[in-house]
């Protein structure tokens, strides 16, 4: 009980800005208050039965050891497929497209592959918050361009512009990276193919390589078409395309993510990958491997999210939320400094806090998308739930 420890060493920590990611925080806080948790992003329902008897499959066929480094023959070259019929863009399957253990550790590993100590990496916010510390880890230097808001004459924010002059002004000789989200958590914005033309007007003769985080690209709705890194020749050649089969096919607890590179960017990213993971888990490669045949399994994912965006955002209409808009990713942004209460005043984060403790519904505060934090008074709704527990969650947030 009593036990005396020595002291241990003086620790100074490699990232003294950070504490536990609000995904964590926020779905613990909603599992204490037995909240409806509409915070971290993941779907509540189950996935196809069919992708867990592929999965279930490979094991009963012995695909237990380790696999190749770079992932399993068979998911490389329908990854490499997909990417040719929808973008256009020929990977080499061998050489250009490893497996990662989810989206996250794609962003990590290509961020330590290509940042050395005082490269200058460019990020958009709000950002996803794993970026700004895999900068910090390889010594690199953030710098952030904020997204513009554009306001309709109610004051509302009707849509999202990249901030063009802050972008242009931002690169520089020092520039490695810059990361790009699009379809953009928490916001849904996407990327024109006219915005890729004019960011290859930015980055041409530059040293910079990009990073284009693409783990909702297929939950882009209203008829608008996902435009991929890879649909655009001149910006693939210098690119990491990042996706995600958890997100895809409703898995995200199996990790399990692919990155697409030129060779030569492919080739230092392995090296780092196999001293990372080394290798991602065999049967659930098998399993994606045969489900990815089916197209109908992705293709699908659009209108199957865009009813329920709709079935939420006529509800939330029903409350003093005000909508942002919504035309990608599985979340939905809310203004709630109108609602008709004391709390319309609290900072993002208490107000989830409070959202979560007291009305039993929690969410994202957007301020955690800014290393400094910026209030505009927006959280962030997942929507990637059963029309059950969207339908509870509304009838409470209806209360407000
Ligand atoms: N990408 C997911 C989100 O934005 C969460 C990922 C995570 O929790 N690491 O909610």
């Amino acid at each position: 009980m009593d036990q005396i420890r020595p002291l241990a060493p003086p620790f100074p920590s490699r990232l003294p800005a950070v504490g536990t990611t609000v995904f964590t925080v926020m779905s613990a806080l909603a599992a204490k208050h037995q909240a409806i948790n509409l915070g971290q992003g993941f779907p509540d329902f189950p996935c196809d039965r069919e992708l867990i008897s592929h999965v279930n499959a490979a094991m009963l066929a012995d695909h237990n050891q380790y696999p190749p480094m770079t992932g399993i023959a068979d998911l490389r070259q329908g990854i490499a497929q997909k990417i040719y019929e929808l973008y256009g863009y020929q990977y080499n399957p061998d050489t250009e497209i490893t497996i990662t253990a989810g989206g996250t550790q794609g962003i990590m590993t290509t961020i330590l592959s290509c940042v050395s100590p005082g490269d200058e990496v460019v990020i958009i916010e709000p950002a996803y918050d794993s970026y700004r510390p895999s900068v910090e880890l390889a010594c690199g230097k953030i710098v952030a361009v904020p997204l513009i808001a554009k306001r309709d004459n109610q004051g509302g924010v009707c849509s999202y512009l990249i901030p063009w002059t802050e972008l242009a002004n931002s690169i520089n000789a020092k520039t490695r990276l810059i990361i790009i989200n699009t379809p953009h958590n928490p916001t849904g914005m996407v990327w024109k193919a006219s915005d890729l033309d004019r960011l290859a007007d930015l980055v041409r003769g530059t040293n910079a390589l990009l990073l284009s985080d693409e783990v909702y690209e297929h939950m882009v709705f209203d008829g608008i078409n996902h435009v991929s890194i890879a649909s655009h020749p001149e910006l693939a050649a210098r690119s990491f395309l990042i996706s995600s089969f958890g997100k895809t096919y409703h898995v995200t607890g199996w990790k399990v993510g692919y990155v697409a590179a030129p060779e030569k960017m492919m080739q230092e990213f392995r090296k780092v990958h196999q001293f990372n993971v080394f290798t991602v888990n065999t049967p659930m490669q098998f399993g994606l491997a045969e489900y990815l045949k089916n197209a109908d399994h992705y293709l699908g994912l659009a209108s199957f999210y865009q009813a329920k965006r709709d079935y939420f955002s006529r509800g939330l209409k029903e409350t003093g939320f005000k909508l942002l808009p919504a035309p990608a990713s599985y979340f939905q942004c809310v203004n709630y400094t109108e609602l008709n209460i004391p709390q319309a005043k609290m900072s993002e984060a208490d107000f989830c806090f409070w959202l979560t403790a007291e009305i039993g519904v929690a969410a994202i505060p957007v301020s955690a998308f800014y290393a400094q934090p910026v209030e505009s008074g927006v959280i962030r709704f997942c929507f990637a739930k059963k029309e059950e527990t969207l339908s509870t969650a509304l009838k409470r947030l209806q209360t407000l």
